[in-house]
């Protein structure tokens, strides 16, 4: 099938043991692979897809822990290099009681934020049928050069650009320039995947149920947009057509990853599928998939533990009804 690879970082994320807790309340900490263009990759490899990830760890032993998570699950790691100063990046996450996510970032700088250009696997970007990334790697250079850099030879070798700003706000200098950065490369995509709050923030405040303010964020060479609406599924847009996909009903633990796994399923799908963009039947049953994948995922704490595999989706769709 055709190569997904994902580009940015991959990090540790320490989760409390116990849920709905803040990061001062919690008792202690489990430590979980993450990185939303890594779970991606990860998402892809289980489903059965030929997946690929570029990005930099630290010659440590958590740099070298997700380096094997990645092998253990069929994801290329050619690209993937260490850094023999920079530590792996650490994030501590929590979702409180109130619903609202809490991030504490340990990057000073991290490894993820020191790849440099020549440090890229130019042969393996330009095998990519699909290249994904995300914001993250925009914040600092060097990082955002070789983010760029990537972007140019995905483009000039043909590859379906598919990019998840994954918003995190506490890593940007000020909301401005987060919405600056994320924007700045906004118009090299061919997909866009947004949750309905990073379409509020990306347009100062808009509706996301408004759909002139949903298409404010269209573009001339976008070939599809999607707003997730968590537990709600997705709104798809394209200059052809728009609609929406229920997802399903399950007994969700932990959303964390639901939105990667989403954008696996949708990129597998993409990768092994011709003209898939242009009709709209195959498009809603890539999406009906993809909300599978992002359900699956929430009914285990963790990215990665819950992520499907080719027959487990299956075997849910046939099971389960949208809701
Ligand atoms: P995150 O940042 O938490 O990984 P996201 O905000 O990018 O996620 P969501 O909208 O939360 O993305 O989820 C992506 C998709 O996963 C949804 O469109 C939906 O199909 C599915 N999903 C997420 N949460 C649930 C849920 N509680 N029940 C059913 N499906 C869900």
């Amino acid at each position: 099938g055709g190569l997904v690879v994902s580009h940015g970082e991959l990090l540790i994320d320490f989760v409390p043991t116990v849920s709905g807790v803040s990061l001062a309340e919690a008792p202690a900490f489990k430590k979980a692979p993450g990185g939303a263009p890594a779970n991606v990759a990860v998402g892809v490899a289980r489903l059965g897809g030929n997946a690929a990830f570029i990005g930099k760890v630290g010659d440590d032993e958590f740099g070298h822990m997700l380096a094997d998570v990645l092998e253990t699950n069929q994801v290329n790691v050619k690209g993937l290099c260490f850094d023999s100063h920079a530590r792996t990046a650490l994030a501590f996450v929590t979702l409180k009681s109130c619903g609202e996510r809490e991030f504490m970032f340990f990057r000073n700088p991290s490894a993820d934020m020191l790849m440099v250009p020549a440090e890229l696997d130019e042969d393996l970007i330009r095998q990519s049928a699909v290249f994904h990334y995300g914001s993250i790697s925009l914040i600092a250079e060097p990082s955002r050069s070789t983010h760029m850099e990537a972007m140019k030879l995905a483009k000039e070798s043909g590859s379906l650009m598919s990019y998840d700003p994954n918003l995190r706000l506490a890593l940007w200098p000020s909301p401005e320039a987060a919405r600056e950065g994320i924007l700045s490369i906004w118009n090299e995509a061919d997909i866009v995947k947004v949750s309905d709050e990073e379409v509020t923030f990306l347009t100062n405040g808009g509706d996301d149920k408004d759909e002139a303010v949903v298409m404010s964020l269209f573009h001339d060479n976008l070939k599809l947009l999607l707003v997730t609406d968590g537990p709600d599924g997705c709104r798809y847009y394209t200059p052809e057509f728009k609609g929406s996909v229920k997802s399903f009903k399950v007994a969700t633990v932990d959303t964390t990853g639901a939105g990667d796994a989403f954008v696996a399923g949708l990129l597998h799908q993409l990768a092994n599928t011709k003209n898939l963009l242009s009709n709209e039947s195959s498009l809603r049953s890539a999406l009906h998939f993809a909300c599978a994948c992002g359900a699956i995922t929430t009914t285990e704490r963790g990215a990665i533990p819950a992520m499907p595999d080719m027959s487990s989706a299956m075997k849910f769709m046939d099971a389960n009804m949208t809701v």
